[in-house]
């Protein structure tokens, strides 16, 4: 049995000076970090909400609401583990993902290979598995943050695979 789950987010850059621009895990050399409750790693939360999405789980904000103190500055990684957890104890693996990263600057394509090698060491999957790519925005969206679609499929562990 497979189930596939759609993932979106995007963040606006942070005014503040010092706050370091994540994503996928990978800190990305730009002088703006993303706004956001927690890191800002808006590549992270897109995935956790595709896995959340697939299974039928609550999404990000129901888990880990932006309104609780102790998500603030939090890791995007507890969140992606998390999803995963839940969809372990639900007897699911990772097929794929494949995910767009919309955004004029930073420039992805030098960064690609390490937030696909984080991405892949995240969930536990070959990097084979993971494709990412940047799009710039042609005229969709705001310059000032950076958007994330995703796709992800789950594939049912039978009593063989384990
Ligand atoms: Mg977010």
């Amino acid at each position: 049995m497979f189930r596939i789950g759609l993932g979106f987010d995007s963040h606006p850059f942070e005014e503040e000076k010092d706050k370091p621009l994540l994503l996928g895990g990978v800190k990305i050399d730009f002088p703006k970090g993303l706004k956001g409750h927690s890191d800002g790693d808006v590549l992270l939360h897109a995935i956790t909400d595709a896995i959340l999405g697939a299974l039928g789980e609550p999404d990000i904000g129901q888990l880990f609401p932006p309104s609780e103190e102790q998500w603030k500055n939090a890791s995007s990684e507890l969140f992606l583990k998390e999803a995963i957890r839940r969809m372990e104890m639900a007897n699911y693996k990772i097929l794929n993902l494949d995910c767009v990263i919309i955004c004029d600057r930073p420039k992805i394509a030098p960064y690609k290979e390490k937030i696909i090698r984080s991405l892949a060491n995240l969930l536990k999957v070959h990097p084979w598995q993971v494709s990412i790519k940047g799009k710039t925005r042609e005229g969709f969206c705001s310059e000032e943050g950076i958007a994330v679609f995703c796709n992800v499929l789950l594939q049912k562990i039978q009593p063989k695979d384990v």
